[in-house]
């Protein structure tokens, strides 16, 4: 099987300004960014250490207009971060549909539910024992991070994702 030799494709999906830019980039460069021009998909091909091994992967920056997940996206990868901001309630709403698109749709993908912007605990609208029941009913992986102020939790969760993601795949 070809895509079992494969990249590991993975997509960052969301509704918009919830740090799914930010979240990418922190990630690859380990620096904050705050602001970013987007209005594309930006795709990331690179060569990561994953469980001790080099593994390409490519990671999906997404952009939607329309705030929807695109089908395009939906089939291209093979493990889900489903980003939303614990600020905004809206976006935890999309995120936890598409949560449950995903269980339905894709079902043997690997999901990651990530509640960003963390540091603004001030102005939290969601709650995290919700986001994390959620994310269990549908057997995905769940952390609050923020972006913004936290290089490493954003790498450690990161990293475990993509090592199970990885370890889910040679199975
Ligand atoms: P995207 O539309 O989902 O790609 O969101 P962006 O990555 O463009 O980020 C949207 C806005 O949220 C920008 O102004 C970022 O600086 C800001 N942002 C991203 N992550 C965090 C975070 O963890 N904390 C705070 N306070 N702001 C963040
Ligand atoms: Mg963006």
């Amino acid at each position: 099987n070809s895509s079992q030799s494969g990249p590991l494709r993975v997509a960052v999906i969301g509704a918009s300004e919830v740090g799914k830019s930010a979240l990418t980039v922190r990630y690859l460069t380990k620096r904050f960014i705050g602001e970013y021009r987007s209005d594309t998909d930006m795709l990331y091909k690179c060569v990561l250490q994953v469980d001790g091994a080099p593994q390409s992967v490519e990671i999906m920056d997404t952009w939607a207009s329309c705030d929807q997940s695109s089908d395009a996206h939906l089939q291209w990868a093979e493990a889900f971060v489903v980003v939303y901001a614990i600020t905004d309630k809206q976006s935890y709403t999309w995120a936890a549909n598409t949560v449950q698109e995903l269980s339905e749709r894709r079902s043997s993908a690997s999901v990651l539910m990530l509640g960003n912007k963390s540091d603004l605990g001030h102005l939290r609208e969601v709650e995290e024992v919700e986001a994390r029941t959620l994310a269990l009913t549908h057997a995905a992986r769940f952390s609050e991070v923020s972006t913004a102020e936290s290089c490493t939790t954003v790498s450690q969760v990161l990293d475990n994702f993509l090592k199970e993601v990885k370890s889910q795949r040679n199975g």
